[in-house]
């Protein structure tokens, strides 16, 4: 997704729970992500090009580094490693059709209804993301060309499949869920720390998650 929206639901789900400084680190290590150097050839920090295991693995990676460093004493590694995990679980949804497969069973449902870990729709075989038609693809983020560059890439590109801003369809269901997931994260991760740990992580003086 753009920047703005990586900042925005980041700050959503996490904010009730992290101090102001704390949440910065979170959201400089989510945007990190999108560097130049972590877009080439790292397609599962944005489960591009359908690279499912990959991006399940890192997610996994990222939590257990988290935990380790908080365990360790060491919060600013441990906001930087649940920062990359938050760039990746919101990228889900932005580059994969699990929103589609999700609506297709609940064609009536608001965005704010979406859930964001319905097993049906993650262990459904029709679950894949957006493929870079290179070069064409790049032309997609050519704001002028975009237009005249999307009828030349196949259903299954990243240009056509994309959720990236409010000019997709279905972005708000996907931005919905990035929060609810993003969130989730977080409490899964909390789950294994001890009070004294999730405090020094959230920088909060009162009791977090
Ligand atoms: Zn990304």
């Amino acid at each position: 997704m753009n920047e703005t929206y990586h900042i925005q639901m980041t700050r959503e789900a996490l904010s009730p729970d992290f101090s102001a400084a704390a949440l910065e680190q979170i959201i400089a290590a989510n945007l990190g992500q999108d560097s130049l150097i972590n877009q080439v050839a790292h397609d599962h920090f944005h489960f591009d090009n359908n690279s499912f295991e990959a991006g399940y693995s890192y997610i996994a990676t990222c939590r257990q580094n988290a935990i380790d460093a908080a365990q360790a004493g060491n919060m600013p590694l441990a906001r930087a490693e649940f920062g990359r995990l938050t760039h990746t679980v919101q990228d889900f949804y932005a580059h994969t059709n699990y929103v589609a497969l999700w609506r297709e069973l609940h064609p009536q449902a608001a965005p704010e209804q979406i859930d964001p870990l319905l097993d049906s729709c993650l262990t459904d075989s029709r679950l894949h993301s957006g493929k870079l038609y290179y070069p064409l693809e790049i032309l997609y983020f050519v704001p002028f060309l975009r237009e005249w560059v999307l009828p030349h890439l196949p259903a299954d590109s990243h240009a056509q499949m994309n959720k990236d801003d409010t000019s997709r369809p279905d972005f708000e269901y996907a931005r919905i869920a990035a929060v609810h997931r993003t969130r989730l994260e977080w409490l899964r991760l909390a789950e294994s720390l001890t009070m004294a740990e999730k405090m020094s992580l959230t920088d909060k003086k009162s009791e977090p998650a």
